[in-house]
């Protein structure tokens, strides 16, 4: 593997780059600040307080204000996997960062609206158990919610699917991160990683803040592996992608952020978005765009309110991280039990196409499990990841992306992590029964064979 991963071209040096930076800072202000200057009636002699966006001191690269945080483990996405990962992490005594691009931690669960987890149960038995349903228990008892029971099998798949306030769910995943001592880095995401001789450099970024995180494993949960793209591992994509979806609420009564039904956010209407892709800021805003203009059509076309609208789509599908191990739907359908299995999926194949969906409920008796080797990026080592990006083929993927599955793939990922810091190694290399020990410690569920 390439030691070194600059996201900026070799060539530039960071001291060429910060004059870069000041070049184009005082360009910048040639060509806007004179202008401005002109139409606000201030002298340029005395203007440099008062327009200190577009003067280029004020964007060059201050060294003194980058912060550095030294942790064990740095989580990169904190939504339905990262969360768990990152509560887990923290209860094993690894020093832990949790870093989200968006203001809160769930996700998918929460921002997309997707406040409805599962499967925690296969035929009559619960098969997701420790820090995921932990949180979920909590969350569904404090808002006056019910539990399935999982000694019923349901009729169909989405009837074992918990209802949760997805605004509840996040507070609590907070304050659960933060009792686990885990530090939370909001409206940050890494621009730039550099492999080091024990570990990771990365660089990030968030508004106001430049941070160099000094870490020794890296727990991936970006939903579309994004830290495995940019460190340059080999990734997954198919060529046509199930398309997200925007949920929201359209009623008559203008009482905006209340469902009609005491039944919850769960029950919100959902559009297509066609292409909608997570990969970066620009494919995320067109989705969005996308999203609330036919939100918008809808509200016109059947001159209903706007009730609820959450604030980003749903992303079913992105990038998924080629590992030594690719789940294929053959390994998913027929429930294969891998050797180094760390946990069970269950959920029917399910693949949205334009079309709509046609689920397919998986035969009775089976389930699934997901090995650790299909959590590790091929040939890379100090790095995992947990949650949809998981290296399996499409269909395969279109049952191992749902919730409880990353939740309970974050739980095993921190466990993994967790040891690899404890023994100078990598997580790959730590013994499997040590991670299955540390999991059942921790309230998990690990296959078993039969
Ligand atoms: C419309 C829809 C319906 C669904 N229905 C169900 C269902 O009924 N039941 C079910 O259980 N599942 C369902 N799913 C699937 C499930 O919700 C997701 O697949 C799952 O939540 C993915 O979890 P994840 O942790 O991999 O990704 P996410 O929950 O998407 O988390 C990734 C997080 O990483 C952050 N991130 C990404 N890049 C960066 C970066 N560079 N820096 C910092 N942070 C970053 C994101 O902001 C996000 O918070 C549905 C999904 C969709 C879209």
């Amino acid at each position: 593997m390439k030691k070194n991963h600059h996201r900026i071209p070799d060539s530039e040096t960071e001291a060429e780059a910060e004059a870069n930076n000041r070049q184009m800072g005082r360009r910048n202000f040639l060509k806007f600040g004179a202008a401005s200057l002109a139409a606000s009636g201030i002298s340029s002699a005395n203007a440099t307080d008062v327009l200190l966006p577009e003067n280029s001191e004020s964007v060059s690269v201050d060294k003194s204000q980058i912060i550095t945080s030294k942790v064990d483990i740095l989580v990169v996405g904190g939504g339905s996997a990262g969360t768990i990962a990152a509560i887990q992490a923290g209860r094993t005594g690894a020093s832990t960062m949790v870093m989200e691009r968006a203001s809160y931690l769930g996700g998918m669960t929460t921002r997309g609206g997707v406040c409805y987890p599962g499967l925690f149960d296969a035929w009559g038995k619960q098969i997701i158990d420790g820090v995921c349903w932990e949180l979920i228990t909590e969350c569904v008892k404090m808002d006056g919610g019910t539990l399935p029971d999982f000694s019923k099998v349901a009729k169909r798949h989405w009837m074992n699917q918990i209802h949760i306030n997805q605004f509840l769910f996040y507070i609590l995943a907070e304050e659960k991160c933060t009792q686990a001592g885990v530090e939370i880095a909001y409206h940050e995401s890494p621009q730039q990683i550099k492999e080091t001789e024990d570990g990771w450099q990365v660089d990030c970024v968030g508004f106001g803040t430049q941070r160099r995180v000094i870490c020794k494993q890296i727990i991936d949960c970006t939903g579309g592996a994004e830290m495995a793209g940019m460190l340059g591992f080999p990734r997954l994509r198919s060529e046509v992608r199930q398309p997200g979806s925007i949920q929201f609420l359209l009623g008559k009564a203008n009482n905006p952020g209340r469902p009609t039904s005491d039944k919850g956010a769960g029950l919100l209407h959902a559009i297509y978005v066609h292409g909608a892709d997570s990969t970066n800021s620009r494919t995320v805003t067109e989705a969005s765009i996308t999203g609330r203009k036919a939100v918008l059509d809808k509200m016109r076309k059947t001159n209903q309110r706007l009730m609820h609208l959450q604030s980003e789509p749903g992303f079913r599908e992105s990038y998924r991280i080629q590992g030594d191990t690719v789940i294929t739907v053959q390994d998913y359908t027929s429930g294969r039990h891998f050797d180094d299995a760390i946990c069970y999926a269950f959920y029917p194949v399910d693949l949205h196409t334009k079309n709509g969906v046609k689920p397919k409920p998986l035969k009775p008796g089976i389930v699934p499990t997901i090995p650790l080797s299909a959590l590790i990026p091929k040939g890379s080592r100090n790095l995992i990841v947990a949650g949809r990006c998981v290296s399996s083929d499409q269909l395969a993927n279109s049952g191992l992306r749902v919730q409880a599955p990353c939740m309970a793939m974050g739980q095993a990922a921190a466990c993994a992590a967790s040891l690899a810091v404890k023994h100078g190694t990598t997580p790959g290399e730590v013994p499997l029964k040590e991670i299955h020990a540390l999991l059942e410690k921790h309230g998990a569920i690990v296959p078993k064979k039969s």
